[in-house]
């Protein structure tokens, strides 16, 4: 199957083949067909998946087959800035010779540019629910001419509260209209809204392990004390492109940055305490290369499209099995290959069997070659000392961060935060900087705890 089979506008094609793609993925096979005959769509399925494309290219051909030019046609709605801005980027570069004109619309960001783009004649808006209705309110947009809505990563829109905003949006969208859903899970609350919004709705689905079928999994029984030790021997000895680590907290991806850091590996922590600049530098520059190590939690990696990504490495096991699906939806993108690792400590061992069960398959138990997994918890250390039974325990649906304090991994941060902040340098010399990352002598680093 190629791209030519859908028969797309010449210069959608050419975009197409100016973005590289070739074969399209399983879900744009699926979904493209009835989107381009104009039907409503249900796709279930995950970032990294290509379902951007999916709804995207048939947009622009639509905007390409005619019709009146200039007026805002297609909304698409989406759940953060990240990915409200990836989505524009895959629009402008799919779309570079359709002079079709898009624009953002999220906050934090001054109102005065985004009514500019709107009145200078934006044909397709993506945008997340708060700000879009702040403009609604305001009269600053007009959804009377919307021929297509597209309701992006619905079950984290509706994870995040926004329900009553998107059906307050919808409100104000022509009810003659094409509808498009996407979302990577299907509760209750979803199934119920693709009954509301959607016609007669095509469902399309990629099998829950697609993204999986180029990722290789495997654990990395640890305990809590040695993990940082065992990322920086892992780092050293694994052959990696770009590296995503995810951690249970922020106050834990800003220490694990740092000690990376220190060992001199060009890492780089996303947490939700930065500011919007600092995010985006810290995006970008991993995007880019400037950082091969990007460590952040579930919430603060939300959205991140880096096609590069050669690892995902879990230092800390996500909460539910949803969760590590879409945090190794980010590696093994499209045509590539990733590896996942995961360290797992003994409280773990059911959330591993609840992985198991998802991906279908037993998942490989490593043990790193050298390693010492035998150093004691240092002493006077109680901090990794295993928290009573019932706090353990932990809501299959509770957020990576929104954890209450008193549980264990808070007890954990509040602890260490304390007594092993590492110690910041100042400077470091440019030839420090040139370090080859890979390549870094990290003995120094063995056996430190966090
Ligand atoms: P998405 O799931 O939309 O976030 O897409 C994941 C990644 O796959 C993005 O980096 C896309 O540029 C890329 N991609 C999407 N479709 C294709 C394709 N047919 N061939 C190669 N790469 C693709």
């Amino acid at each position: 199957m190629e791209f030519n089979k859908f028969d797309l506008h010449p210069n959608v094609a050419a975009g197409v083949k100016a973005a590289g793609y070739v074969t399209p993925t399983p879900i744009q096979v699926q979904a493209i067909p009835p989107v381009l005959n104009g039907q409503d769509v249900m796709g279930l399925a995950q970032t990294g998946t290509g379902k951007t494309a999916a709804f995207v290219l048939p947009i622009l051909n639509r905007l390409m087959q005619g019709g009146q030019r200039g007026k805002l046609r297609a909304l698409i709605i989406a759940p953060t800035r990240e990915l409200s801005e990836q989505i524009h980027e895959a629009i402008g570069n799919l779309g570079k010779q359709t002079r079709v004109r898009s624009a953002t619309i999220y906050g934090g960001v001054g109102m005065g540019p985004q009514i500019q783009k709107l009145r200078n004649g934006a044909e397709i808006v993506v945008a997340c629910p708060g700000r879009l209705l702040d403009h609604i309110n305001q009269r600053t947009i007009n959804l009377s001419n919307v021929e297509v809505l597209v309701l992006d990563e619905a079950d984290r829109m509706f994870d995040m509260g926004f329900l009553p905003d998107i059906k307050k949006i919808i409100s104000h969208v022509p009810a003659k209209r094409q509808t498009l859903m996407f979302s990577a899970t299907m509760p209750d609350d979803i199934r119920r809204l693709t009954q509301e919004v959607l016609h007669a709705p095509v469902t399309v689905q990629v099998d829950h392990t697609a993204p999986a079928n180029t990722v290789t999994h495997a654990l990395y029984p640890v305990e809590q004390h040695l993990k940082t030790a065992l990322l920086l021997e892992l780092l050293k000895h694994t052959d990696t492109d770009s590296v995503l680590v995810f951690t249970r907290t922020k106050h834990r991806a800003k220490r694990v940055g740092q000690q990376l850091e220190k060992s001199g590996y060009k890492a780089v922590s996303l947490q939700g305490n930065l500011s919007q600049n600092k995010r985006q530098e810290a995006l970008d520059g991993f995007r880019k290369g400037k950082y091969q190590v990007l460590v952040a939690t579930d919430i603060a990696a939300r959205g991140i499209d880096v096609s590069s990504i050669s690892h995902v490495i879990n230092y800390d096991m996500p909460d539910t099995a949803d969760a590590y699906t879409h945090r190794i939806g980010r590696t093994g993108r499209a045509a590539k290959t990733g590896d996942a690792f995961t360290f797992t400590t003994r409280e773990d061992n059911e959330m591993v069997r609840a992985i198991e069960r998802v991906l279908r398959e037993k998942v490989e138990r490593r043990t790193l070659e050298g390693f010492n997994y035998k150093t004691p918890t240092p002493a006077r250390d109680t901090e990794f000392a295993r928290p009573p039974r019932e706090q353990q325990r932990r809501s299959p649906h509770a957020s990576a961060s929104a954890k209450p304090k008193g549980t264990y991994a808070g007890r954990t941060e509040t602890r260490t935060a304390g007594k092993s902040e590492v110690k910041k340098t100042s400077w470091r010399s440019p030839a420090a900087r040139r370090f080859s990352w890979s390549k870094v002598d990290n003995n120094r680093a063995h056996n430190q705890v966090i």
